[in-house]
């Protein structure tokens, strides 16, 4: 047999995904560093081709649509919310690690 131990295996392996769900659920905080908006826009997004990025984002990576999607989303009484609800790009996102990085600098310095 490939496993020792199948029945320790499979064990291991839900509690690996059990894991992974309760993780899934605490998205990390989103630090903008606009990895995701230079990617794929979101629902209220719009694609700029020359620029290669959400048409919204700006130089300083935010959204300058924030206010009206904070509004809109009140309006409609929706439970989760876009900001706020953490990232949702947070593996292997140079973009966001390098942020964390001079977060981390700028709290040390
Ligand atoms: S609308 Fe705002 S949050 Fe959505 S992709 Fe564009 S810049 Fe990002
Ligand atoms: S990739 Fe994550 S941290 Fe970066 S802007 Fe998007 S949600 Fe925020």
């Amino acid at each position: 047999m490939f496993f020792d131990n199948e029945e320790e295996f499979v064990d291991d392996l839900e509690e690996l995904f059990e894991k992974m769900n309760m993780e899934e659920e605490k998205c990390p905080e989103c630090v903008q560093c606009g990895y995701c908006c230079k990617h794929t826009p979101c629902y209220y997004g719009k694609w700029n081709e020359e620029k290669n990025q959400c048409e919204y984002l700006t130089e300083d990576n935010k959204c300058s649509k924030y206010n009206e999607i904070v509004e809109y989303e009140n309006s409609i009484n929706l439970k989760i919310k876009m900001f706020g609800s953490g990232c949702c790009l947070n593996y292997l996102n140079p973009d966001r690690l390098k942020k964390l990085n001079e977060i981390k600098n700028n709290k040390e310095g």
